[in-house]
């Protein structure tokens, strides 16, 4: 067997109640792989937006809990999860961000692979209101009612069980609402973007694009030995601006290392510029 065909014929399980199938598969049928769907695992046990229960661990490794689960109920060797998380976006600052990971999982041939997206473009939010017409408000801002809400009580004392998840309907909304402002100890209900991918478009993009960069790895073979997963390990900034020749901070090269192997390969001018705009120079627009 070539490697480029290591999973090839095998059956894929994919762990998910919330429909990712509906983005993930379309992608990586590409691979040959026959994909299966297991949705009988409450995968909220494994930690919800929402607070219930906390995430253990990082996104990579809530990933691999998820992928391990799906290779242990249905005895296949390879699994796929997806992982979500929204905070803060690592360098453009006041920016909200959606970072998501497809993980593939190989436990025949020990093999690990993660596509990951970051984006911008996410609804991720919430609004502490008085009253209906101001939940009202911010609702229309956050793509309702496409995309869903969760409501509850502000400060909900005694009243902590109160949670309404899924709310795609104004009249429903309004119901919610004025239940969660009345078992609130300060009068306000807590209106929050629901962030499950069934509930929320903008993010089963997201996890789209990340099913597409896992397509890209796994489909990305060691020249050495063609093990799949052959990806960029190592980031080099330096390209020289165009101006003033000096060493920028925009990439150089790529460093791809093989897991099977340690191959390396560097990859000069991945972006296909040779000099830098002087616009990001230093030296030039400081
Ligand atoms: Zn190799
Ligand atoms: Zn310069």
């Amino acid at each position: 067997m070539k490697h480029s065909d290591i999973f090839r014929k095998r059956t894929a399980v994919l762990i998910t109640k919330h429909k990712k199938e509906e983005v993930i598969f379309p992608v990586l049928s590409q691979t040959g792989m026959n994909l299966k769907l297991l949705d009988t695992i409450d995968t909220d046990t494994f930690g919800t937006f929402t607070r219930e229960i906390e995430r253990k661990g990082t996104q990579l490794e809530a990933a691999r809990c998820k992928a391990l689960k799906a290779i242990e109920e249905t005895g296949e060797s390879i699994a796929i999860a997806s992982e979500g998380s929204f905070g803060a976006h690592p360098t453009i600052f006041f920016v909200s961000a959606n970072v998501e990971l497809v993980l593939l999982i190989d436990t025949l041939n020990n093999i690990e692979i993660a596509g990951w997206e970051i984006s911008t473009d996410t609804n991720h939010s919430h609004s502490e209101v008085s009253s209906v017409k101001e939940a009202l408000k911010f609702v229309n801002q956050c793509g309702f009612p496409s995309h869903a809400m969760v409501v509850r009580p502000n400060t909900a004392g005694d009243n902590s069980l109160i949670l309404f998840k899924g709310i795609t309907s104004e009249k429903m909304l309004k119901e919610v609402v004025k239940k969660s402002i009345a078992a609130a100890q300060d009068g306000k209900a807590l209106i929050e973007t629901d962030l499950r991918a069934i509930y929320n478009p903008k993010r089963m993009k997201v996890i789209e694009k990340a099913a597409i960069n896992l397509l890209i790895k796994i489909t990305s073979l060691c020249p050495e030995c063609s093990w799949p997963g052959f990806e960029i390990v190592e980031w080099i900034k330096g390209l020289p601006c165009e101006n003033c020749s000096l060493p920028t901070r925009q990439t150089l090269k790529h460093i791809y290392q093989c897991k099977k192997c340690h191959h390396k390969k560097e990859v000069q001018y991945p972006d296909g510029e040779i000099f830098c705009d002087p616009t990001f120079c230093d030296f030039c627009n400081p």
